[in-house]
């Protein structure tokens, strides 16, 4: 009987102490999902729930709730970066990376997964890291060990031998091999199967070659058709979505064609990649920032000269082509392989894809509901709405006006929490 009634009060303590309402008053909110910006915002909050959101008009404000006002600022939903790499280190590139191990690369990843979410990143797709590092990133922020953002990854990518995602930098008496290396459609299901069995939650291959990795050429198609349609095949089977690192022309179509839900970077796109994206309801992840890193701090943290030369070249036709798949109307997610350049300037790709051909609230919608659609979240995340979880973000001033507010984000609530707050 005693137990009963400690249980009880236990329960009745829990439940009361949790039902903490927080509102958030602005002067602006960012109604992704319509393409509108509200005036007198009130977003309210349960625990890690959004309950209301609306107009101050319309939202009645529960009189227990602890209100923040924040005035002059603007709320948006929490941003979603589709293609980073937290464990990896911007400043070691090339030979430079072989001296990491998987232990020191994982603490680095701690470290990036704080300066993630600070910037304003309350969701991450992690589309490549070696030994499952990433899942125990991931499980160490959901058990509220560290700080992070929530994340999506991948394991280890899946690649060719000798192709991208394989590791060329040593001589053959090394036998260095990538963990994600399969090459054949029944192989590339094992992979598959192996990176869920470790806590995989997308896909990720590479399906043509690319600028960091030696001795790959970028505009080459790395898996056949059949690889990579038993792969996406195997993924979507287990309920997965698949991203394809492709530069190439051949290999951005191949893998359009094999059902892929995201193609990343797109570099060498043609007209008919852009129909065959059309038809397919494929997403593109353009990382049109990271070309301006590459060139001008790369040499120094290591990245080889081929890469360079590569870089050249491929990050003018990739902006080019940013610009054609936004006019033709494909659905774009951000994506900043952040990882190649430093963790918490996600935000700086804002302004470039606003400079290459969309508009302020397209590139919102790119880095908030789009994503979440693309990993199939739309009924929990990607727009502030009554239902979703709390993952808010707030910036002085109006974003639609200067895009680049988004390069410094004042305040950053993440399931409910307010994890940053300058205004505070
Ligand atoms: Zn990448």
């Amino acid at each position: 009987m005693k137990t009963i009634i400690t249980l009880l009060a236990l329960t009745l303590g829990a439940s009361a102490a949790c039902a903490k309402t927080t509102v958030l008053t602005a002067d602006r909110m960012i109604d992704v999902e319509n393409g509108k910006l509200i005036t007198n915002a009130v977003v309210v909050m349960e625990d890690n729930t959004i309950v209301a959101a609306g107009t101050k008009r319309s939202v009645t404000i529960p009189s227990d709730a602890d209100v923040m006002e924040l005035g002059d600022y603007t709320l948006m939903p929490g941003l979603m970066d589709m293609h980073v790499h937290l464990t990896s280190d911007a400043t070691k590139h090339g030979y430079k990376r072989l001296a990491d191990s998987l232990p020191r690369v994982t603490l680095t990843g701690v470290k990036h997964a704080e300066a993630t979410l600070m910037a304003g990143f309350t969701t991450v797709r992690n589309v490549g890291a070696p030994g499952f590092a990433d899942v125990a990133l991931r499980d160490a922020i959901n058990d509220g060990d560290i700080q992070g953002p929530r994340m999506f990854v991948s394991g280890p990518s899946l690649g060719v031998t000798g192709g991208h995602c394989d590791n060329n930098l040593l001589p053959y008496e090394f036998h260095t091999v990538s963990e994600g290396v399969a090459d054949g459609p029944w192989a590339v299901r094992e992979i598959v199967r192996r990176n869920i069995k470790y806590g995989a939650t997308v896909i990720k291959f590479c399906g043509t070659g690319g600028v960091l990795s030696k001795g790959t050429k970028v505009g080459v198609q790395q898996y056949t058709f059949e690889e990579m349609q038993a792969l996406v095949d195997e993924a979507h089977m287990r309920g997965l979505t698949v991203a394809t690192h492709a530069h190439g022309t051949s290999g951005i179509k191949t893998a359009i064609k094999a059902g892929v839900d995201s193609v990343e970077h797109v570099s060498l796109l043609d007209e008919e990649g852009i129909e065959l994206a059309l038809e397919h309801g494929t997403y593109f992840s353009m990382d049109i920032y990271v070309t301006e890193y590459i060139l001008s701090e790369g040499e120094k943290a290591g990245i080889l000269e081929e890469s360079l030369a590569k870089e050249r070249i491929v990050g003018k036709r990739q902006r080019e082509n940013f610009q054609k798949a936004v006019k033709a109307g494909v659905k774009m997610v951000f994506g900043s392989d952040a990882g190649v350049y430093p963790h918490g300037d996600n935000g700086k790709q804002f302004a470039r894809m606003v400079r290459f051909g969309m508009t302020p609230m397209q590139a919102i919608q790119a880095a908030t509901i789009h994503p979440a659609t693309l990993l199939k979240q739309q009924e929990t995340l990607g727009s502030i709405r009554a239902g979703k979880k709390a993952d808010i973000v707030g910036v002085k001033g109006n974003p639609l006006d200067d895009i680049s507010l988004l390069e410094n984000v004042g305040l950053v609530v993440k399931d409910g929490h307010i994890v940053k707050s300058v205004a505070m």
